[in-house]
């Protein structure tokens, strides 16, 4: 059975059960399995002609063995792909020679985070029901997260969900896409306040969550949940395959924030698959890029972009990578982190270490108008029309690119339509939404305001749990 450890070598270790009703460990880390899996070129060969949720079977079963039945995850797949608005869900889009967008916005909220969302959803339920336990989800979005969250978790019998946004600061699309899911566990609160605020309310109620009723916890449903990285890792292997790997090896430039969706990459190849070259691509908020081209790791102010689901001043999920950096040495990475969090100097990492993730990773960071130009470029050139999150990865890979005999590949992380502000200074017209949210305007919504105060946030969860 695969047990998984934190980064800060001081916690215990978990079963995967454990870790997907865990947050942060206890000693401040992140979980990772203590064994990666590995599969040979062979066994991953294959599975080339695979359809997504039997490829998604294959890939994640040797994480949760022992803890889900392989016919239980098996069913649990298929609905949840089955339910993807694309056949093949994970389609890729040519967009030159040799270059491609895999759409990851077929999911019921138009953005990849439903990959990861609905499964863990559904996992997360498994789980409660064989425990006999029930917990509560309470989160701060603005934006993506939220409405995944919401949407899956509707269905779970043995989940409450909280999701918190900040009042008059969402897009009417956003905020809808989580309003107008109606059901008795979902409880949506706009929080007179910004995203900021909403967030410290959360993070305060997971260190002391005395003000829940019985024997009640919280779940995290950010990307510190090593459930959502692994369900990601499965379109790497997908979108490989459709492209003649293993025989070949593939690039990949991932719009990233939270360093999520890229790890689950960096997984992949760790797994077996041939990648040589992952692209972080930043907005502004440019962390990631500080670190990898001038290794100065320093914590700036929020700033807010025309891509608001990579807007982030600290990428918590780097602390994963940098756990393998420095050796899996706990110790160290513990007083790493304590550096960096202290948000006081600039830090530099071990030259030596951060060599190690250069011969993998390389960086971009784009800036709002290079950002508006490449969505107007590619929509010149080919006609597609990319999100503003995807047009950071397009231009990242376009500038990073080691080797054109490579297919690189950019995961198309949001469906367009959600972000209207950058394909408004594009120029170009909305696409329509999709049909199976296309009355989403006219949908009834239910959301209650707070103050930004943490006594009536939490008051409120109490009374509203488990009615
Ligand atoms: C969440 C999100 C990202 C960033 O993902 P990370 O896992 O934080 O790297 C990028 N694009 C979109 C559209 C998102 O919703």
């Amino acid at each position: 059975m695969m047990k998984y450890i934190s980064t800060r070598g001081n916690a215990p270790e978990l079963t995967f059960e454990e870790v997907l009703l865990t947050g942060l460990a206890e000693d401040g880390g992140l979980y990772v399995p203590k064994e990666v899996p590995q599969f040979s070129l062979e066994e991953i060969q294959s599975w080339r002609d695979l359809p997504y949720a039997d490829l998604a079977h294959h890939v994640i079963y040797p994480f949760v063995e022992g803890c889900i039945d392989s016919d239980a995850l098996k069913t649990i797949l298929n609905d949840v792909y089955g339910g993807f608005g694309h056949k093949a869900v994970a389609p890729l889009q040519q967009i030159d020679h040799n270059e491609y967008v895999l759409e990851l916005f077929h999911g019921p909220t138009l953005a990849f985070k439903d990959f990861a969302l609905q499964t863990l959803g559904r996992l997360l339920d498994y789980v409660l029901e064989k425990r006999h336990e029930k917990v509560v989800i309470m989160g701060a979005t603005s934006g993506d997260t939220g409405s995944a969250a919401i949407e899956g978790t509707k269905a779970c019998k043995n989940v409450d969900i909280f999701i918190l946004h900040p009042h008059n600061k969402v897009s009417e699309v956003q905020r809808r896409q989580m309003s107008t899911v109606l059901g008795d566990n979902i409880h949506n609160i706009a929080i007179e306040g910004n995203f900021d605020e909403a967030q410290d309310m959360v993070k305060a109620s997971f260190g002391d969550q005395a003000f829940l009723k019985g024997e009640r916890k919280l779940v995290a449903v950010n990307s510190i949940n090593w459930a959502r990285i692994m369900s990601q890792i499965v379109y790497y292997f997908y979108s490989a395959l459709n492209l003649g790997a293993p025989l070949r090896p593939m690039a990949y430039s991932v719009p990233t924030g939270n360093f999520g969706d890229i790890f689950a990459g960096y997984m992949a190849k760790k797994m077996g698959l041939p990648i040589n070259q992952l692209v972080i691509g930043t907005n502004s908020n440019d962390v990631l890029h500080r670190i990898m081209s001038r290794n100065q790791y320093e914590v700036m102010p929020l700033q807010h972009t025309i891509t608001p689901s990579m807007d982030i001043a600290v990428s918590s999920n780097f602390e994963r990578l940098l756990f393998d950096l420095y050796d899996r040495d706990g110790k160290a990475l513990s007083s790493l982190m304590e550096k960096m969090n202290a948000k006081k100097d600039v830090v530099e990492l071990d030259e030596a270490n951060l060599d190690k993730a250069r011969a993998l990773f390389d960086s971009y960071a784009c800036d709002e108008n290079t950002t508006v130009e490449t969505i107007q470029q590619v929509f010149s050139e080919t006609g597609y029309l990319l999100d503003p999150h995807t047009a950071v990865g397009v231009k990242a890979a376009r500038e990073c690119r080691r080797d054109h005999r490579i297919p690189m590949i950019t995961l198309g992380t949001a469906h367009p339509v959600k972000f209207e502000e950058a394909i408004q200074r594009a120029g170009l017209e909305m696409p329509s939404l999709p049909h199976h949210l296309s009355d989403l305007m006219e949908r009834e919504e239910r959301f209650t305001v707070l103050p930004a105060n943490i006594k009536d946030v939490q008051s409120f969860i109490a009374e509203n749990t488990f009615k």
